[in-house]
């Protein structure tokens, strides 16, 4: 594990202070927690993308209605910005490369490139001596029968890119089956992986600056349903020794990677061991927590990190339950708010999204309880009522 300091990014004066441009690609709700975080702090702040309604777009000082490829709209922001992030993995790594030719841009693309991939990902996994699920890397239909020779059934097969909660994603019991889903992704490169018993998931968000030093938060449990995150609990109900063993894994992880920004590590717990997951190059649905229940959160943590400030505390001020708030609750007029707003110790964040979809994230709320059990009661008593 390299602990040696790196160079500064180029491309900009450090620390980058109130007052300048900070810019992001993508205008999501990610983005747009960015952006408030950076607002909050008196930063100015441009977002590109392409959807005239972008839940950053409305938060932003400046919104470039383009697409992440259009070199003249990469132009104004790396010309307006003192330094360019990015909310999430998909942006091609061309991009990043393309405004680093005009500001600080952070995360690089390099480790875009190995996260953006989930073949290329398990790959520098597995090389770089991470444990991870059985898996295998399918190019082709004709790999398909080794692929479940070295994974078993029960598997995943899962695409390589730009999948992402649960989509693109199928489960496969026999050779027939992985067939039939590899022809219905369209014979796009996958990768297939064992089905693992999970007991528990957890994962870790972490900050890692220029000179390699690093904030970890602490690490929430994790609950799906259908692929995609519905609750978080910090802090996570595992060992101490797991929960440092995670914390560990997670920071070599970003160290091999010579990663700088905020970063997620996504976590199996399986037999008692650690299986590392996923990697997310940016802040993760799963610190939502920090929002409410740490000294920093992990956007304000983003913004420090690109501004090349020192990094926070990442300290628990106490324990949260985080609830995801879907669009399949968006019938019949809308969650009942009041009875969630009726708590004093519930935080309710939305993304100011105009339309609700099935499996699209709407927002989410934080319980804040001193006993982590009462917090969870709590918000899966609110889960139901809503
Ligand atoms: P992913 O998008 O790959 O993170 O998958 C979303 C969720 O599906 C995970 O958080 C797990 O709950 C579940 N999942 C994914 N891969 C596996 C696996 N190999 N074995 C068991 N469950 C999995």
């Amino acid at each position: 594990m390299s602990r040696k300091p790196l160079p500064i990014l180029p491309g900009a004066k450090l620390p980058i202070l109130p007052g300048a441009t900070l810019g992001i690609l993508g205008g999501g709700q990610l983005g747009r927690m960015f952006t408030l975080a950076a607002r909050t702090m008196g930063y100015k702040v441009m977002v590109l993308d392409p959807d005239a309604a972008s839940p950053a777009g409305q938060m932003a000082d400046v919104h470039v209605r383009a697409d992440y490829t259009d070199s003249a709209a990469l132009k104004q922001l790396g010309e307006a910005c003192a330094a360019v992030t990015t909310e999430f993995e998909n942006v091609p790594a061309a991009s990043l490369i393309e405004l680093a030719k005009y500001c600080r841009v952070s995360p690089g693309a390099d480790a875009v490139a190995i996260v953006q991939d989930r073949s290329h990902e398990k790959a520098w996994l597995a090389d770089n001596g991470f444990a991870t699920a059985p898996f295998a890397r399918v190019n082709a239909e004709a790999d398909l029968d080794a692929a479940l020779a070295t994974t078993g059934t029960p598997a995943l097969l899962k695409v390589s890119r730009l999948g992402y909660d649960g989509k693109g994603q199928a489960r496969v019991g026999t050779p027939e089956e992985a067939r039939a889903a590899f022809r219905e992704f369209g014979g796009e490169a996958c990768v297939l992986e064992g089905f693992v018993a999970l007991e528990r998931e957890i994962s870790v968000v972490l900050a890692r600056d220029d000179a390699g030093r690093c904030a970890l938060f602490p690490v929430a449990e994790n609950r799906h349903e259908n692929g995609i995150l519905d609750v978080s609990i910090a802090p996570a109900r595992v060992t101490d020794s797991l929960a440092q063993e995670a914390r560990e894994t997670a920071r070599a992880v970003a160290d091999k990677l010579g990663y700088v920004g905020v970063m997620a590590v996504e976590f199996f717990i399986a037999g008692g061991r650690l299986m590392v997951n996923e990697i997310a190059p940016r802040p993760h649905n799963s610190g939502h927590y920090t929002l409410d229940a740490c000294v920093t959160d992990q956007f304000e943590q983003q913004v420090r990190v690109l501004a090349g400030l020192p990094l926070g505390d990442t300290r628990l001020l106490s324990p949260a339950v985080m609830v995801n708030l879907l669009g399949d609750r968006w019938h019949d007029g809308g969650p009942h708010w009041d009875a969630l707003l009726a708590h004093d110790n519930i935080k309710l964040h939305l993304y100011g999204k105009e339309t609700a979809r099935p499996g699209r994230k709407m927002g989410h709320f934080n319980v804040l309880d001193a006993d982590p059990e009462a917090a969870l009661k709590l918000a899966e008593q609110m889960r139901h009522a809503l």
